[in-house]
């Protein structure tokens, strides 16, 4: 149903009266016909690369278990996929390939991953955050969850907002610094041949299977703000997001209001998770706005809100869908196709790697 105009309700008592020559023309209201499919093929998308993660998760552990037992466990290969999670290796392998023009041998599959989630995001806005990413998924879930729990969501006063939302850009500018910035070609060439460069998947495992009570600590509240507040992790802590929402920049899709069939009911910016004004913007150029669609799922009106490329085309969920698994899929296959994704580290190191305790150095 559609809520009344703002236009038709009377003038609060100390405003101007309206020129009689000029009465405010009543908007027309156009309920959308099309049932809106965004949000049940952003689920589709989410669910589908969360099972991926959830896949390569379990065969790098069984992996990494035949070694530590000796060759008595069952085999799995490498799921090169699994440096997906490497992203500061992937901005390193990026510094690395533009300084020498050569594709990487350590973690090649997280540069090309690195890349196609950048190439996502100068394409979608930052749609690699809330279609893919499967700590977006979680956090999702966790402020859904925490929602119908306490029939509300909690949001941060203002002043708290914004210095924490600079939280996540200090981050990045600190690995920037020390990775693009600071590090040598030479010393990150090393340092990839290092026992420690070499097994960065493995410490990022022992992370999670043998993780310090400060680590559990900080998680544990990571996970309780994200049960109470919208996307908190993402909003507030996450460098990755913070990097591809710059790069979302660029994108030449962004989400437009067209004032002339909005009857301004302020539906889209209060389901809007990153708490943006929709409302009231014409165009959303915040690196904040993670393509989620969300707004155009709840705008009751028809071509008052949409994802539009330039010329005021419109981008449907489909073609964000199809675009989004169509540059994953084709990033993949093609470093596939040409040998660029699977790294150098033959199997029969990781008998030295693993039992000399490479991984053992995690804080
Ligand atoms: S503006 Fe729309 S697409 Fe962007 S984050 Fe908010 S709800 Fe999602
Ligand atoms: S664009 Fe926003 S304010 Fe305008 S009709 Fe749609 S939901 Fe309401």
């Amino acid at each position: 149903m559609i809520e009344v105009n703002r236009a038709d309700a009377p003038p609060d008592a100390g405003s101007v009266a309206p020129s009689p020559a000029a009465p405010p023309r009543p908007k027309k209201k156009l309920l959308r016909r099309a049932p809106d499919r965004a949000q049940a093929l952003r689920r589709a998308a989410q669910v589908a690369f969360l099972a991926l993660n959830v896949w390569i998760g379990v065969q790098f552990y069984l992996f990494v278990r035949y070694f530590e037992t000796g060759g008595k466990s069952v085999w799995a290969s490498r799921p090169a996929g699994v440096e997906g999670w490497l992203p500061i290796a992937g901005l390193m392998n990026l510094k690395l390939l533009l300084l020498t023009g050569a594709l990487p041998e350590s973690y090649p599959a997280g540069l090309v991953l690195f890349l196609a989630f950048l190439a996502i995001s100068l394409l979608f806005r930052k749609a690699f955050c809330s279609w893919l990413c499967p700590v977006g998924t979680l956090s999702e879930a966790l402020w859904k969850a925490g929602r119908r729990l306490f029939g509300r969501s909690f949001l941060l006063p203002r002043w708290l907002d914004w210095p924490l939302r600079g939280v996540k850009y200090l981050l990045l500018a600190f690995f920037v610094k020390i990775v693009v910035v600071d590090m040598p070609l030479f010393a990150m060439q090393g340092f990839f041949q290092s026992p420690f460069g070499l097994t960065l998947d493995l410490q990022m495992l022992d992370f999670f299977r043998h993780m310090s009570g400060t680590a559990a600590t900080v998680l544990g509240v990571l996970a309780a703000g994200s049960v109470l507040v919208p996307n908190f992790w993402c909003r507030y802590a996450c460098p990755y997001g913070a990097l591809l929402g710059l790069g979302a920049w660029l994108s030449p899709v962004r989400i437009r209001r067209f004032p002339d069939p909005c009857i301004d009911c302020g539906k889209c910016a209060k389901v809007c998770p990153s708490r943006l004004p929709v409302d009231v913007t014409l165009n959303v150029l915040s690196p904040e706005c993670t393509g989620c669609l969300e707004c155009v799922t709840a705008c009751p009106v028809e071509d008052a809100l949409m994802l539009a490329a330039p010329a005021r085309r419109r981008v449907s969920p489909w073609l964000v869908a199809a675009g989004v698994a169509g540059i994953f899929l084709g990033f993949v296959g093609v470093a596939k196709l040409t040998g660029h994704w699977d790294g150098s580290v033959p199997a029969q190191a990781w008998w030295e790697l693993v039992k000399g305790g490479a991984g053992a150095g995690h804080p």
